[in-house]
């Protein structure tokens, strides 16, 4: 994304920001604004988080999630909310984090040392997808690069219960496209263009399957083209990027709509 540091808030000229996290603030917020222009939103509920550098929380696990009560196209930088590891805002705010997913965010960061960003949605077809008992199919382009790599966790209600977290763990193992059963689609990735790459590759088998469902059954793809497909998913590869030219597009689609993000 573009780097730009001109909106930064400053207190008597000095940031008010370590330059690491004002980096991953601007990062994050663009990530929000990119949720709304595609139509991930659900009202004012929903996150996306982002572990902070060593450089910043002194190797303690500090993330970085929106506040509750906006909705993703209000999110900039200067107002999320940094969150110790006990759950707890560390700056003042005028504002709360919403309890309800923190569970999810918060277990994962913890547990899994290469989560540093963690998304989750409710998009109609992740949603769908996720309420039938075969989840996401590799029956199509998307689907297929997916194969083998998808975690399911069974419903327990809404996520409000720390002891939820163990058992999401256990299920997610090392997997980082996870559906959470009846309710929604999660990634989790060592930035966020990996983290979005895979959550958006789940978008689109989940938007494709639910529409094949509608004209009747899908020519079926097997394991061996499947495994071949994951293999070769070059959005999702490291060595291709994991993602980063395809958020920078984004991020420069969403600069030139509205750039509120980088105050
Ligand atoms: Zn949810």
């Amino acid at each position: 994304m573009t780097k730009s540091k001109a909106a930064e808030p400053t207190i008597f000229g000095a940031s008010i920001f370590h330059p690491d996290e004002w980096q991953a603030r601007l990062e994050l917020a663009a990530c929000y604004r990119i949720f709304a222009m595609l139509g991930w939103t659900e009202m004012i509920f929903n996150h996306i988080s982002l572990r902070l550098p060593d450089s910043v929380s002194d190797g303690t696990l500090q993330f970085l999630i929106n506040p509750f009560g906006l909705h993703y196209s209000e999110v900039c930088a200067s107002n999320l909310l940094r969150i110790d590891a006990s759950g707890k805002v560390i700056d003042a705010s005028r504002y709360k984090p919403n309890p309800a997913g923190m569970v999810l965010h918060q277990a994962i960061h913890q547990g899994i040392q290469q989560a540093h960003c963690v998304m989750h949605t409710h998009t109609t077809a992740g949603v769908a997808v996720a309420s039938v008992a075969q989840g996401i199919e590799q029956h199509n382009f998307y689907g297929a690069q997916l194969f083998e790599r998808i975690a399911y966790h069974d419903f327990e209600g809404i996520t409000l219960h720390p002891e939820e977290g163990e058992r999401l763990l256990k299920n997610i193992g090392d997997r980082q496209a996870v559906v959470l059963r009846n309710h929604g689609l999660l990634s989790w990735g060592v930035s966020i263009p990996q983290a979005f790459a895979i959550l958006w590759t789940m978008q689109r088998a989940c938007e494709i399957q639910y529409a094949t469902a509608s004209l009747g059954q899908p020519i079926p793809v097997s394991d061996e083209v499947a495994r071949q497909c994951a293999a070769e998913a070059l959005q999702i590869d490291p060595s291709f990027g994991a993602g980063r030219d395809m958020f920078d597009a984004l991020c420069r689609q969403v600069d030139r709509i509205d750039d509120s993000y980088k105050i």
